[in-house]
Parts: structure tokens; sequence; C-alpha cells
């Protein structure tokens, strides 16, 4: 099975995620965590991505393709992946469709975790409160930018996925175990 999780910063991509990669065995793909270990390993990539992410801009997307290029091929990724933040923009979405039908995977369904606004920022700004591994861009300034780059150049992707008819939408705003609950409910 091969799902994409779509949703704003803090709409509990992450958190579901896990739940499911546990439930199905299938590997989540997350760009935000690949890139922040570049970042962590100090390679050039991440040397690059580093000060675009600070600031909550996206990453180009010819780097965040030629990463998902070579993760997709991966072994691991045979029994069946989550995508979690890609595609972002109008383009990655088209590059990743490219991708898959020359490799003949399909995506089965796409996931949108719906939550309010003035909701994000306050679950985000509890999120950098709380955590003992703090993120450079979870601090309201920033993340005011990210929702604001999330609507521009991401909303676009709701649009194209909803036009292919592959769009479910979960309400996001119940607690952790209800929208994994709804989401069961899709994937049954
Ligand atoms: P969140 O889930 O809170 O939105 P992520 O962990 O997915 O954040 O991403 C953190 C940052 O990494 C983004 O703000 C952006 O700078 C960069 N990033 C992650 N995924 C992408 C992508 N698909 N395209 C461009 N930039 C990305």
């Amino acid at each position: 099975m091969n799902l994409i999780l779509f949703g704003p910063p803090g709409a509990g991509k992450g958190t579901q995620a896990e739940v499911l990669i546990n439930k199905y065995k299938i590997v989540q793909i997350s760009t935000g965590d690949m890139l922040r270990e570049e970042v962590k390993l100090g390679t050039e990539l991440g040397k690059a991505a580093k000060s675009i992410m600070d600031k909550g801009d996206l990453v180009s997307d010819e780097i965040i393709i030629s990463m998902i290029e070579k993760r997709i091929i991966k072994p691991d990724c045979k029994n069946g992946f989550i995508l979690d933040g890609f595609p972002r923009t109008l383009k990655q979405a088209i590059d990743l469709d490219n991708i898959l039908n020359k490799l003949d995977i399909h995506i089965d369904k796409v996931i949108e975790i719906d939550v309010d606004e003035d909701v994000l920022l306050k679950r985000i700004t509890k999120r950098a409160l709380e955590s003992k591994i703090s993120r450079d861009d979870d601090n309201s300034e920033i993340l005011k930018n990210r929702i604001l780059v999330y609507k521009k150049d991401t909303l676009p992707v709701l649009e194209y996925y909803k036009n292919l008819n592959k769009l479910l939408s979960i309400d996001g705003m119940q607690n952790v175990e209800d929208v994994s609950k709804d989401i069961q409910k899709i994937l049954t």
C-alpha cells in the first residue's frame, strides 16, 4: 500500500504515519526528516537546505525530487510507503507521477488531515516549548511563514489530487486515536 499523508505543519502527519507504518509494515518517507538528517551530517545538501528550512521556506524542487527518486527505489519500499511532507508543490506532484509511472508504482490514497489554522499555531508553539530536541523552525514567526507557504505552494497540490479523485479528507481536530480510526476506516 502506497499512501500520501497530506496536511499543514502541525496537522499530526508524523504521529499518524507512525501508527500506519507499524500496522501495515510499510516505510515512512519524510522529506523533512531526510533533510534534517543531511543537516546533521553536514553534507553539501544539508548546508544548502539549512538556511532555507530555518526561514520556513521550501527547499528547491530539484533537490527534493532527486532525494525522493533515490529513496523510492530502495528495497524496503517494495512493501509500501507513506510519503509525509511530500509532494509540497505542484511541480513535485507532477514529477512524482512521472517517477512512479516509470517504476509502475501507484499511489493508492492521498489522505488529508484537515486542521484549522489557529489550532495549528497553538499545537506547534506547544511542541516547540515541550520538545527536548528543538527544531530551529518551530517558532511562531517561522511557523506563520510555513503556513503561508503551505497555502500558496502546497494547497494547489490538494486540488490536483482532488481532481484525480484520489483525495480523502479526515477531520484532524479530533484526538489522535479518533484521527487514526478515521484513517483505518478509509483504508479498509
Ligand atoms: P512540517 O511537517 O512541520 O511541515 P517538515 O518536517 O515536513 O515540516 O519540513 C521541514 C522543512 O523542510 C520545511 O519547512 C521545508 O523547508 C523543508 N521541506 C520538507 N519537505 C519539503 C518538500 N517536499 N519540498 C520543499 N521543502 C521541503
